[in-house]
């Protein structure tokens, strides 16, 4: 066959097990809601966790900053881009995570596809959970350094791993809040363990900075791990993008570590630098995130967290459990509904939709095979009958099958 003709050949294969990803075409409407190809749904889909998306103050720092600035950043920010909005965003996100330094980047994916390889390299070793993000393990593979993976949160066996080792340079890696499970890895052991085995660890925070820890600083921050109890040894990265409501992202920590990075972190060196207009939104989302609107807005997410945790638990719907539908155990806004099938997942979704629900499926290779899941993101902007809208929608779609099967 010819390499053209393939490709038709392997669409067709991804059709025939479910994996084709199609996108939608959306457009906001009030709250939560989205249009979706023209049909309006509630969606439980997106990491705008806060709701400051659409914000008001938000929307006004980029008309100014656009009547100011002009649109684009004309080039890299070693070169001529790193424009004095850009300048006092990276001052104000050090002093949000209580670390000596931060440097913005126009985007995480490619932040954390090159920063690995500017700290480890061929003969280092690089340890990582079984579940972090791609970019992360796209990062990894291009440092050519050995990687080690552990089981997701067995940091029994990270430990082995390092006390085993004899590589002169060790960096362990983990998200913060795992995307596709929204269960929080052990930051404070994680430094532990780096501390004890003389290892750094750069840990991704993409859900976690604006949700987690006091006035939302994120997972080092929570931990505890900030200000005059930093370590030495972290390299914190969050993404600008989910619940700050922008794009972008930054890195944090001491000084040396983020101007060796700033130095060598080739997506930061060869890229147009960020626009002011998003960084200057960023500016006036950090404010509300520290704000008592953020802890307005936290407290509004928590409670919806809790709500669909009691109407989904097991024993709260019979339906439900007999489908084998279960929530993961997570503490984060993400929730997700395992189901197990690809075709059990999908069809979940399409039914949720024509119920007016927006709730994405997953399927592998994001997640293990065998546990397709519904991957429900709560945000501030959903209200308390939103949520029950959902549990209910849930639970008649289960309710429907099992009549179906008996
Ligand atoms: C979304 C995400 C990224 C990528 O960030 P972008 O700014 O969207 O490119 C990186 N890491 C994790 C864990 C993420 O969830």
């Amino acid at each position: 066959m010819s390499w053209l003709a393939e490709f038709d050949v392997r669409l067709a294969e991804l059709d025939a097990r479910s994996l084709r990803r199609r996108r939608r075409v959306v457009a906001p409407l009030d709250g939560a809601r989205m249009a979706v190809d023209g049909v309006p749904l509630l969606a439980f889909c997106s990491n705008d966790y806060l709701g400051l998306a659409g914000h008001s103050a938000l929307r006004a720092a980029v008309h100014e900053a656009v009547d100011r600035y002009g649109v684009g950043a004309g080039a890299s920010p070693m070169v001529s881009g790193h424009g004095e909005a850009n300048a006092a965003l990276e001052l104000e996100l050090a002093a949000a995570v209580q670390l000596p330094r931060a440097v913005y980047f126009y985007a995480g994916y490619a932040t954390n596809a090159s920063l690995v390889q500017a700290l480890v390299g061929a003969g280092d070793e690089i340890h990582a959970d079984a579940l972090n993000h791609a970019c992360l393990i796209d990062g990894a593979r291009l440092s050519r350094a050995t990687i080690h993976r552990y089981g997701h949160g067995r940091l029994d066996e990270l430990e082995a791993h390092l006390a085993a080792s004899a590589a002169r340079r060790k960096l362990v890696i983990s998200d913060t809040v795992f995307s596709m499970d929204g269960d929080i890895a052990d930051v404070a052991a994680l430094v532990a363990l780096c501390e004890r085995y003389d290892a750094l660890l750069l840990i991704d925070d993409a859900h976690g900075f604006g949700v987690l820890g006091p006035q939302g600083r994120g997972a080092l921050a929570a931990a505890g791990l900030i200000g005059e109890r930093a370590s030495p040894r972290v390299i914190y990265m969050a993404t600008l993008g989910k619940a700050l409501g922008v794009a972008g992202a930054f890195i944090a920590g001491p000084e040396n570590l983020i101007e060796w990075l700033l130095q060598k972190t080739r997506s930061y060196t060869y890229a147009t630098a960020a626009p002011a207009l998003l960084a200057q939104a960023l500016r006036a989302s950090l404010a509300c995130v520290l704000g008592a609107e953020g802890e307005t807005r936290r407290a509004a997410l928590h409670a919806n967290q809790a709500r669909l945790r009691e109407r989904l638990a097991p024993g709260a719907c019979a339906a439900v459990d007999a489908m084998g539908w279960r929530l993961a155990h997570s503490p984060s806004a993400i929730q997700p509904l395992i189901v197990g099938g690809n075709d059990a997942a999908l069809a979940l979704m399409a039914a949720l939709q024509r119920r007016g629900y927006w709730v994405p499926a997953i399927r592998p290779p994001t997640v293990a095979e065998g546990t397709a899941r519904l991957r429900i993101a709560l945000s501030a902007a959903h209200t308390p009958a939103d949520v029950d809208g959902l549990a209910d929608a849930i639970a008649a779609e289960a309710a429907d099958l099992q009549r179906l099967s008996t």
